[in-house]
């Protein structure tokens, strides 16, 4: 069989640990034998970063910058204990930071529906993607812990030292204080990236912050999406058929349960961080989950949702058999390959990724599925397969899906 050619490289982004495992037997069983793989090659591994303080990472992130679609394995962010493991140099930030910083993107993640993986709650019958805002707000705040009594304020001090102030509280003892900022130019970011993104994949919009409470801060977000969306996009959604719609979280919440799903939950920063991991444990599985990360102007780079699975990794070391799911690693590689032949027009690659997909979902649903999944299904008469066999299956169904 002729193996597919591409024409742009698609930038790859190697990780860790169990998932940099799983990394090469899903490129030497499911990819390599069927695409002629054009790929810029970044190894984001701990190890590499460290060795190269970090300088991999950027490089990497601009390379998604230049070309478009990166494909990304799940990486460690170091924390104390790693960085004896490892014996680091530094405490490197967050990779996914740093791209996210550089491509300044918004973030978002689907559960992979699969017969026999019933969502928790009932009324669900299509996936619910999350697209969470991924700067400032709490995540970059300054906070105080107030020890006895005094006044609080917030001062903005402009250019020419003129000062603004507001009184935020007047403590009689001790207590805490929290403050924190947003941009526009990222809320403006943020909202295009969400109406582009409904666009390309014709789900609807929802997007809800407190801004009844928070008349300012809230209501920005509020304002901005509705001016973008007046100026840019209503004529375009009309065109398509789909809707943006704007409501309070709360009420967001409540409806979000009730619904049959199959639209796009724009969320800020803490909302999207705290209910990414509600929807995708409800949908079933944190394995099933799929990461995109798309920059305004139209850069793409996807991932699974999970981290290495460090506890799997060191079963893996000792010899001991894995069985761990590669389900969202596999679906980083199609939705990659998939963006990356829409954007140069190979057909062929788009197909590709469609039949893996589907080989993927048919193999689960014959009853062959790792540990995690078969734990929750409702299927009978399952297969569990260690985490190499289970790829093995998915390829032989890719095989016999072969026209
Ligand atoms: P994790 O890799 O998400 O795994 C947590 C647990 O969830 C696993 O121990 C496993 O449960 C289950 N799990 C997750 N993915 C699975 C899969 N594909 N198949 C089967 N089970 C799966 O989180 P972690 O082990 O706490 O974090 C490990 C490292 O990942 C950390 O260094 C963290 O920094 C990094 N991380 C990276 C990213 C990213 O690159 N995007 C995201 C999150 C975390 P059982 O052990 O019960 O089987
Ligand atoms: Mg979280």
């Amino acid at each position: 069989m002729q193996k597919i050619e591409m024409k742009t490289p698609l930038v790859e982004m190697d990780g860790d640990e169990m998932t940099r495992v799983l990394w090469k037997i899903i490129k030497d069983e499911l990819i390599l034998p069927y695409i002629d793989l054009k790929s810029e090659y970044y190894d984001l591994g701990l190890e590499n970063r460290n060795a190269t303080d970090d300088q991999v990472t950027v490089d990497s992130a601009n390379a998604n910058k230049k070309y478009g679609v990166a494909v990304k394995c799940a990486t460690i962010t170091p924390n104390a204990a790693r960085m004896e493991e490892y014996d680091l140099k530094e405490m490197w930030k967050s990779p996914n930071g740093t791209i996210r910083a550089i491509l300044d993107g918004t973030v978002f993640r689907a559960p992979i529906t699969v017969k026999g993986i019933e969502p928790y709650v009932r009324s669900w019958k299509k996936p619910i993607t999350i697209a969470r805002h991924a700067y400032g707000d709490v995540y970059k705040n300054t906070e105080m812990i107030i020890r006895e009594p005094g006044k609080a304020e917030l001062v903005f001090t402009d250019k020419d030292g003129k000062e603004t102030r507001e009184t935020i509280f007047d403590f009689k003892g001790p207590g805490v204080l929290q403050g924190m900022h947003n941009l526009n130019s990222s809320i403006e970011s943020f909202a295009r990236s969400c109406f582009n993104y409904a666009l390309d994949t014709k789900q609807e919009l929802w997007f809800a912050t407190k801004d009844t409470i928070s008349k300012k801060y809230d209501h920005t977000f509020k304002d901005i999406y509705q001016e973008i969306f007046d100026k840019e996009y209503k004529e375009k959604f009309e065109k398509v058929g789909i809707s943006y719609f704007y409501t309070l979280i709360d009420d967001a919440v409540a409806r979000v349960m009730k619904s049959e799903g199959g639209f796009i939950w724009a969320c800020k920063n803490y909302d999207g961080d705290v209910m990414s991991d509600m929807i995708s444990s409800a949908f079933g599985s944190l394995a099933m989950m799929t990461s995109v990360l798309v920059s305004p102007d139209g850069c793409y780079e996807y991932e699974a949702a999970h981290g290495t699975v460090q506890r799997h990794y060191y079963k893996y070391l000792k010899g001991e058999e894995t069985s761990t799911n590669s389900v969202a690693t596999i679906f980083a590689w199609t939705g990659a390959l998939r963006k990356r032949g829409e954007l140069d027009g190979i057909s062929e690659l788009q197909e590709y990724a469609d039949r893996m997909e589907k080989a993927v979902l048919q193999t689960i649903e014959s009853g062959r599925m790792t540990k995690d999944l078969a734990l929750i299904t409702t299927l009978e008469d399952v297969t569990v397969l260690n985490s190499e066999d289970f790829i093995k299956e998915i390829r032989k169904t890719f095989e016999s899906l072969q026209a």
